[in-house]
């Protein structure tokens, strides 16, 4: 599969504001922040989108979560945040490696746009 911007994140060909990472996945600072935090985190293994996910991602994918969940505490997130995956071209997707937003620091209403 072609490069994207975050297998070079990865590979540290760009840089990133890292605050995460171990043998599975990265997590770094959205350049973009749509709220007072916004992390990406992203599994090594360049899934394109959840949609190519398949049962020998099923680990993985658990341990995206779990690692959602302690970047989030990590982050101060007590009150509350919002985990999004966008997939594909009406999810709202621009980049074609799996990540998952976090979203926190003030109330985000429901349902998206
Ligand atoms: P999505 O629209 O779900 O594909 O989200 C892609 C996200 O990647 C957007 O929120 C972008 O702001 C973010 N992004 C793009 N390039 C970078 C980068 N170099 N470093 C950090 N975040 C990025």
């Amino acid at each position: 599969m072609t490069d994207t911007i975050f297998s070079k994140i990865i590979s540290r060909e760009i840089p990133a504001n890292i605050i995460y990472e171990d043998d599975l996945c990265l997590a770094f600072t959205d350049i973009n922040p749509q709220a007072p935090t916004h992390i990406l985190v992203i599994p090594k293994k360049p899934i394109p989108k959840i949609e190519e996910a398949s049962e020998v991602d099923q680990n993985l994918l658990g341990h995206l979560l779990l690692i959602v969940k302690q970047v989030a505490r990590e982050a101060g997130l007590n009150n509350g945040y919002r985990v999004v995956i966008n997939n594909g071209e009406d999810g709202g997707q621009t980049v074609d490696h799996l990540h998952l937003h976090i979203l926190g620091g003030r109330y985000l209403s429901w349902p998206p746009g």
